[in-house]
């Protein structure tokens, strides 16, 4: 994939008065929600940096509650490299599979956990979460709501993106949309991912942007008529629920597609081998499986490499801008 876009330079954004380098916190005065939007979870996803970036530029203010801007793992984004960019996910570990209490407040260390414990108290104060990512193989905008069904509602009201995912997480560690209300069904909390598009695509940056304005909106957070004037994607004309059935973990270093797959590719037939792992064979588990987001660019054992996942249902236009 040819890298379309390059990474922002966020040096004038590391002081804030938040006590967080890379956090910023903006006060409306009135009574609200607070908001948070976070960009650089993968220290190689640069939408979500350009469009965080781009949004404190232009100046953005919450007119009601407090709006949480972040830029989370730095130390990889200062890693990132043109010639090797997938280096760059993390120093570490995977800052997003570290959101367990029994890892944030356990006696590990590294890198991404010490950053995830500085953020820490700014998720768990937040009642709508949105982290911005991006893909390693080109794929249509996805958003994941976890196991919230929630989630999938206010997603709905966004009206972006097409396709939105409910899933079982990932066996390596609980991510931040997960962690502690925002997976509690009495819970109003609620959290979003995004994933904008393939990493180093353009287009991804304007996903970015137009999904973090229309979360803005629709949070209450953002006055609609500033957002609406930066609006520049038309939004779908229906999104789809697609179900997360099972993960497909690698066991070994040995694993392997049987042909390049694209991302929510549909395999018509049930038992379709899509992928070999020493002696395991991987097949399709029943007709018009969804693959979702298959890749082996990060791949060890304990990884995932692909979901299986059925279409579940498809909505009309219900975004409120
Ligand atoms: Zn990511």
């Amino acid at each position: 994939m040819p890298i379309e876009i390059s990474p922002p330079d966020l040096r004038r954004w590391q002081r804030s008065a938040s006590g967080v380098d890379y956090v910023h916190v903006l006060e409306s005065g009135c009574p609200g929600p607070t908001v948070m939007v976070q960009a650089l979870t993968h220290g190689n996803e640069l939408c979500g940096a350009i469009a965080l970036d781009w949004l404190l530029a232009e100046g953005v203010r919450p007119v009601r509650g407090t709006l949480v801007l972040a830029f989370a793992n730095v130390a990889a984004f200062a890693r990132f490299d043109p010639a090797a960019p997938e280096a760059s996910r993390y120093v570490d570990e995977d800052y997003n599979r570290a959101w367990a209490d029994e890892v944030l407040f356990g006696p590990r260390d590294s890198v991404e956990l010490r950053r995830a414990r500085e953020l820490r108290p700014f998720v768990d104060r937040a009642d709508f979460l949105l982290d911005l990512h991006s893909m390693t193989e080109p794929c249509e905008p996805i958003m994941v709501c976890g196991r919230s069904t929630r989630a999938v509602a206010f997603a709905r009201r966004l009206g972006v993106p097409g396709v939105l995912l409910l899933d079982n997480g990932h066996p390596s560690g609980l991510r931040m949309i997960e962690r502690g209300a925002f997976s509690d069904p009495a819970s109003p909390r609620t959290a979003l991912l995004i994933e904008c598009g393939q990493h180093w695509e353009r287009r991804s940056v304007e996903v970015a942007k137009d999904t973090a304005l229309r979360f803005l909106a629709a949070t209450g957070a953002v006055d609609s008529g500033w957002v609406r004037e930066r609006l520049k994607l038309d939004p779908p004309a229906r999104q789809r629920l697609v179900r997360v059935t099972e993960p497909v973990v690698a066991r070994s270093m040995a694993f392997r597609f049987v042909r390049r797959f694209a991302g929510l590719e549909v395999v018509p037939r049930a038992g379709t081998l899509i992928a070999i792992d020493g002696e395991t064979e991987w097949r399709t588990p029943y007709d018009d499986c969804v693959l979702i987001m298959p890749s082996v660019a990060n791949l060890r054992p304990g990884v995932t490499t692909v979901r299986f996942g059925r279409d579940a249902s498809s909505f009309g236009p219900e975004g409120a801008l």
